[in-house]
């Protein structure tokens, strides 16, 4: 069975220059599409992907990155709009670079779609009710 699953990869370190995700594509066969990548000022690398394959490979790959000291942190369930703080005021909807929020033109309620979110962060700063939530 075919899976495609985004997912949140932090290097540590001393992985900051191996080629780690070259190695998921030659080893173990997978696909990946670079969302985000980004090396923080402690150096820890941090990269969103969609990784695609069989789910086989998928998990030996993501066998071999926590082997490897990678950790791992899937995208879809971490953020969440919590309704009972929303205010529809819309400003995540400017700052978010995926377009993750709707504006319903009817009801002016906001939407929020996960599967659209690479977790950059911007919107939990920006919500002036900090209504957007984030869970390890
Ligand atoms: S910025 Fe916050 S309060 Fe405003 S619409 Fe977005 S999630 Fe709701
Ligand atoms: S973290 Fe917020 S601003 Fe960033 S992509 Fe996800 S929803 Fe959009």
């Amino acid at each position: 069975m075919a899976v495609s699953k985004r997912i949140v990869l932090h290097f540590p370190r001393r992985l900051v220059d191996r080629p780690i995700v070259y190695r998921l594509i030659k080893d173990y066969n997978l696909e990946f599409n670079i969302l985000k990548a980004s090396v923080t000022p402690e150096e820890e690398g941090l990269m969103v992907i969609e990784l695609s394959g069989e789910q086989q490979d998928y998990d030996k790959g993501i066998r071999y990155l926590t082997a490897n000291g990678v950790r791992i942190q899937s995208l879809s369930q971490d953020f969440i709009l919590n309704e009972q703080r929303c205010t529809h005021c819309g400003a995540c909807i400017t700052i978010c670079p995926t377009g993750a929020f709707e504006l319903d033109p009817v009801t002016r309620r906001v939407y929020f779609d996960n599967e659209k979110c690479i977790a950059c962060g911007l919107c939990i700063k920006a919500c002036p009710p900090r209504a957007m939530e984030v869970h390890f």
